[in-house]
């Protein structure tokens, strides 16, 4: 039995991003369609829609919101740090549902980066740290890889795409 991946659903080609583009990643999309994989965004989980205002996290990364140290703002200075929380724990939920062994989030985002995010100054700097839902799934046991990290893991579980 091969159990699911979850995936980011802008990486599966969904126009989902905060400015209504996706960020399709070809072997993402092959893994949906081969139903190997199903597509999440924790942002409109958590109550967003597209499109929505750029946000990044200030004073930390999420373990830092997680743990109320650092929050998430939009661009134009509304907290939206429940939304991202709530958005996290849905992720997770749908994550345990499935039995996910792995979840392949898009690198960057304030919800999805795994190894890297922006900074909180809106200047397009990129900062060592993880999101929101990334650093919840992980609290709970769940590998959580970017999209940059999944050609060697299918290579390593041998599954096929
Ligand atoms: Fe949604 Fe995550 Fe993609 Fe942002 S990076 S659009 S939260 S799936």
């Amino acid at each position: 039995v091969q159990s699911m991946i979850v995936v980011s659903a802008c990486l599966a080609g969904f126009e989902v991003r905060y400015n209504g583009t996706h960020s399709l990643n070809e072997t993402v999309r092959e893994l949906l369609e081969q139903k190997k994989a199903v597509s999440v965004c924790p942002e409109l989980l958590g109550g967003f829609i597209t499109p929505r205002e750029p946000a990044e996290i200030i004073g930390g990364d999420g373990d830092d919101v997680l743990d109320g140290a650092a929050k998430v703002v939009e661009i134009s200075g509304r907290d939206v740090t429940e939304l991202y929380v709530n958005g996290a724990h849905l992720t997770l939920m749908k994550a345990q549902e499935v039995g996910a062994a792995v979840v392949v989030l898009k690198e960057y985002s304030p919800s999805c980066g795994s190894a890297m995010i922006y900074n909180g100054e809106f200047k397009g700097v990129k900062a060592v740290g993880n999101g929101v839902t990334t650093a919840l799934l992980r609290k709970n046991g769940i590998k959580v890889i970017s999209e940059e990290e999944l050609g060697d893991y299918l290579a390593l579980a041998q599954i096929k795409v």
